[in-house]
C-alpha cells in the first residue's frame, strides 16, 4: 500500500533530535527553526519530557480510557495557573482541527445560531470551516462552499461591524495568523471583535493552536491585546510532539453529559506529555526566552537587504522578502543545514523554532541568512 501523497517532502529524513538540533540518517546536523509546524515548544527530546513519558508508558502502556484519568485535573490546574485562565474549564481532544470543531459546536449550542465569521488568510485546520480563505494553491478546498461562513479582511473594523448581526454564532480568529504568512491582529481590532461579540451575543473563539503556549512571548498571543475570549483552542506546542489538543471554555458555558466527547482525548500519555511541557516552560522561563530571543531576531532581520517586512511576536516570525522565498529556503537547508518554514505567501519565510532557542542559535541563522541574501 502506498502513502496517500499529499505532502511535498524534502529528501532529508531526520532520525534523531535534541534541543534545537536534528540529525539525518547520514549523521548530518541541522538547526531546526521550524519545529514541525510550531510543535516543538520546549525543544526536541527534552530529558524531563522523555523521562515523564517513558515512566507513564511503562506503567500504563497506551491505555486510553481518557474519562477516568486524574492527571487531566493536574494538567488543567497547571494550564490554568500558567495561562492565567484558572476559572476556565478544559476539554481535551487530539488535534487542532478537532479542537476548533468542538469550539464551533459549543458556540452553536450556546447561541442556537450557525453563522461563523472568520478572516482572510486564516487557517483553522481541515474543519467544516473548510480551509478558510488561504490563497495557498497547495491547499485546495471548497472555500466558501459553506454558506454559514463569512471571510473578512483581518484588522478591518468597519468590515467587521458591518458583517456582524444577531445571527452570528461565533467569530474565530488566530492569535497570530500562521499558515497565512504571520499576520498579527492589532490590539484595537481584537478589542473591537470582543466588543461586537458582546453586542450581538456571539462567541469569540481564539485559535491559539499555533500562536499559543508561550510562542508569542506571552502564554497566548491575544494576551498582548488585553482581551478575554469565550473559547480558546490549543494543540501543537501543547504536547511538544505528542498529539494532544484542548478547548479552554469560559465559565459562562454549562457542561452537560454527552455534549462533547472523544475516544483518545486526554489519555494517560497525552496528559503526561502536556504536564511535562508546562513544567519545563515554567522552570526554564521559556516564555521570557521566546520574547527576548524573538525580539532580537526580529530587530536584526529588519536590517538584512532584501527583507521587505518582518512580522510576528516572540518566536513566531514571518520574514517577507522582495523575492520568492523557496530558493532561499533551499540554500539555507542544503548549504547551511538550517530548517525554516514556508507559508501560503510565496515571499514569506516562517520561523517557528523551539522556545528554548538560544541567542547563539539565532546568530548562526542570522549569519547564514545574511550570506544567502547577499548572494542573490
Ligand atoms: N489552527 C491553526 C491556527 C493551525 O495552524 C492549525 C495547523 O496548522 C490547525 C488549527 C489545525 O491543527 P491540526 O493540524 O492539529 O488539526
Amino acid at each position: 500500500m502506498n502513502i496517500f501523497d499529499v505532502y511535498p517532502l524534502f529528501n532529508i529524513t531526520p532520525v534523531r533530535a535534541l534541543g534545537s538540533r536534528v540529525w539525518d540518517e547520514k549523521g548530518q546536523e541541522y538547526l531546526d527553526l521550524y519545529g514541525g509546524h510550531a510543535v516543538i515548544s520546549i525543544g526536541h527530546s527534552h530529558p524531563h519530557y522523555v523521562q515523564v513519558i517513558s515512566e507513564q508508558l511503562s506503567r500504563m502502556g497506551f491505555y486510553s480510557n481518557s474519562v477516568q484519568i486524574p492527571q487531566q485535573q493536574v494538567l488543567a490546574n497547571l494550564l490554568g495557573k500558567l495561562s492565567g485562565y484558572d476559572d476556565f474549564s478544559l476539554f481535551l481532544c487530539n488535534s487542532g482541527a478537532e479542537a476548533n470543531e468542538n469550539a464551533f459546536k459549543l458556540a452553536s449550542f450556546h447561541t442556537g445560531r450557525t453563522q461563523i465569521i472568520s478572516f482572510k488568510k486564516s487557517f483553522h485546520g481541515r474543519t467544516s470551516l473548510a480551509v478558510a480563505a488561504t490563497d495557498d494553491p497547495k491547499i485546495i478546498a471548497p472555500v466558501n462552499e459553506n454558506p454559514n461562513i463569512t471571510f473578512l479582511p483581518l484588522n478591518d473594523i468597519d468590515a467587521l461591524v458591518n458583517a456582524m448581526n444577531d445571527n452570528t454564532s461565533a467569530v474565530i480568529c488566530e492569535g497570530i495568523q500562521g499558515v497565512g504568512g504571520i499576520n498579527v491582529p492589532t490590539p484595537e481590532f481584537l478589542q473591537a471583535v470582543r466588543q461586537e461579540c458582546d453586542k450581538h451575543g456571539a462567541i469569540l473563539i481564539l485559535d491559539e493552536v499555533q500562536s499559543g503556549y508561550g510562542r508569542s512571548g506571552k502564554f497566548f498571543a491575544h494576551q498582548h491585546s488585553g482581551i478575554t475570549p469565550d473559547i480558546i483552542t490549543i494543540a501543537k506546542g501543547m504536547g511538544n510532539g505528542f498529539p494532544v489538543a484542548g478547548v479552554m471554555i469560559h465559565p459562562k458555558f454549562t457542561a452537560k453529559h454527552g455534549m462533547l466527547g472523544t475516544t483518545f482525548g486526554g489519555n494517560y500519555l497525552a496528559c503526561a506529555a502536556s504536564i511535562a511541557v508546562l513544567e519545563v516552560l515554567e522552570s526554564e522561563h521559556l516564555i521570557l526566552n521566546a520574547a527576548t530571543v524573538g525580539n532580537y531576531l526580529m530587530s536584526e532581520l529588519q536590517t538584512v537587504p532584501g527583507v521587505r517586512q518582518v512580522r510576528g511576536q516572540g518566536l513566531m516570525i514571518g520574514i517577507e522578502l522582495t523575492i520568492p522565498c523557496a530558493p532561499i529556503r533551499s540554500k539555507l537547508l542544503y548549504e547551511y543545514h538550517i530548517f525554516t518554514g514556508s507559508s501560503s505567501e510565496a515571499h514569506t519565510i516562517r520561523l517557528l523554532p523551539s522556545l528554548a532557542l538560544s541567542k547563539e542559535d539565532a546568530d548562526e541563522f542570522l549569519a547564514a541568512f545574511r550570506d544567502v541574501m547577499g548572494a542573490v
